[in-house]
């Protein structure tokens, strides 16, 4: 790992300063989980690092709004995500897939605004957060915007985030009364594997037709897609094991899957299909368990 110069600013200010430069190598630090291997493994060669862990006080924490939005510091870390009682109560969706994700050292330290800038397909969050139609707020010295995740993840480890800007914050608007979901992910390496695909299914019933559905697909593709031509499909419907199967298969009639060392395009098409199938007949009640790592 080269040597690098570390800047710990204490306000937020300071940091949006620091990062305000036309030097690319500049780059903030959260958890460090990810910049660290990609340090080691000299993908990355930083002259300058902008540490964030002086800005925790004001960026972390959790809190659900009086429209029942829930809202994410971006220096909370992925533990203190998963063992919060507010999120569990917004949506145990989130802390049941935390529980899966690496391992308790690496959750200790990786923090949500990390998790979502790295852009990195493979990561548990951005499937659930997106068919939960999260945004993302972004600041930059002098501005604020913020954009949907689904337009801030733009491509194989790319965001919307330029030059010397920083998430601040993650809104989840508040999940439609009587939806359930579930995340579903398959791992083919070993059990604590990253996913070769993760899929994460909401679905609300309202007697017996599907009143939305919401599917979305990561690991397998460049980032994580919604599938709105099966969300199409579903809504209105009336919910039976041949609908969800034909959804499945939809699902996967126009999808090319990355190939790597996790498999093959065409077994990764398949693995796609029996994700969807399974964990939206789990979110739609027509089954108790769905079997792969569950969220
Ligand atoms: C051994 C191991 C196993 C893992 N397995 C999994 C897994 O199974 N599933 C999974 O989902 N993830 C997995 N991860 C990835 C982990 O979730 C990410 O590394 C972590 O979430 C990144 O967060 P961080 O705070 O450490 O980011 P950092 O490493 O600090 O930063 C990552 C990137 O985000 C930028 N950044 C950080 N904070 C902000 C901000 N607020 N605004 C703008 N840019 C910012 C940094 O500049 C950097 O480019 C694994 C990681 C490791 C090391």
């Amino acid at each position: 790992m080269n040597a690098f110069d570390l800047k710990e600013p204490e306000t937020l200010e300071e940091a949006l300063d620091l990062l305000d430069t036309d030097d690319p190598s500049v780059r903030c630090v959260a958890g460090g989980t990810a910049l660290m291997l990609m340090m080691k493994s000299k993908l990355f060669e930083p002259e300058t690092l902008v540490s964030l862990h002086r800005l925790r006080p004001n960026l972390r924490g959790v809190h659900v709004d009086d429209g029942g939005a829930l809202h994410l510091g971006p220096l909370t870390t992925l533990r203190e995500l998963e063992l919060s009682p507010v999120v569990q109560q917004f949506s145990p969706v989130i802390p049941r897939a935390l529980k899966t994700l690496a391992n308790v050292r690496v959750r200790n330290v990786a923090t949500v605004g990390g998790h979502l800038a790295h852009g990195d397909p493979h990561m548990d969050l951005p499937p659930i957060f997106m068919a939960l139609d999260a945004r993302v707020k972004i600041q930059r010295a002098g501005g604020v915007r913020e954009l949907p995740l689904s337009e801030f993840l733009t491509g194989y480890y790319s965001t919307a985030l330029d030059t010397g800007e920083l998430i601040t914050e993650v809104i989840v608007p508040p999940v439609p009364q009587g939806m359930n979901g579930t995340y579903l992910k398959f791992t083919a390496l070993s059990a604590d594997d990253w996913p070769m695909v993760g899929v994460a299914a909401f679905v609300k019933v309202d007697g017996d037709t599907i009143a939305d559905a919401r599917v979305v697909v990561s690991a397998a593709t460049e980032k994580a897609t919604r599938l709105t031509g099966v969300e199409t499909r579903l809504a209105g419907v009336r919910v039976r094991d041949e609908v969800l199967d034909d959804a499945a298969e939809l699902a996967v009639a126009n999808l090319k899957p990355l190939a790597d060392i996790r498999g093959s395009s065409a077994y990764k098409r398949e693995i796609v299909k029996v994700c969807v199938r399974k964990s939206l007949k789990k979110a739609a009640g027509l089954q108790r368990e769905a079997s792969g790592t569950e969220g």
